[in-house]
């Protein structure tokens, strides 16, 4: 297996180490992703849960998604940096946001979700596949 996954917030709080391999890794146009990021996508990566240890402890926002699940946004109660999700409808996995690893050159994205929700203005890899919403079948 590679190095450990590491990063957290912007203070410190809130840190995880993970060691396992991203199920998924992608970046996401949905309106939450936007106002959230402040700009036009955001990108995570996704873990399987038993994989991720946390040090601190997210306080947690649940909202109802473009897709009708709830998920839940866990930010760090002192900086206030959202820095993982966790999704009711399917509790074995973790998303991480991207520029929260400590070496965010890591991520690498291989389809883009919510496509249908992108700005003019706001361009992400043509080469990746991009889906209209979520991909089709289980997550
Ligand atoms: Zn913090
Ligand atoms: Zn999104």
């Amino acid at each position: 297996m590679s190095k450990a996954y590491t990063g957290g917030c912007a203070c410190g709080a809130v840190r995880y180490e993970i060691t396992a391999e991203p199920v998924f890794s992608n970046d996401c146009q949905c309106r939450d992703c936007q106002r959230e990021s402040g700009t036009g996508h955001q990108s995570h990566l996704t873990f399987p849960r038993e994989g991720v240890t946390l040090t601190g402890e997210g306080r947690p926002w649940d909202m109802v998604a473009d897709s009708g699940g709830v998920k839940t946004r866990n930010f760090c109660p002192h900086c206030g940096l959202s820095v993982f999700l966790t999704f009711a409808d399917m509790p074995d996995i973790v998303a991480i946001r991207a520029a929260t690893l400590d070496d965010p050159s890591r991520f690498a994205p291989t389809f883009v979700t919510y496509a249908d929700r992108a700005h003019e203005w706001d361009r992400v890899d043509p080469a990746l596949t991009a889906f209209a919403k979520m991909p089709p079948g289980p997550q």
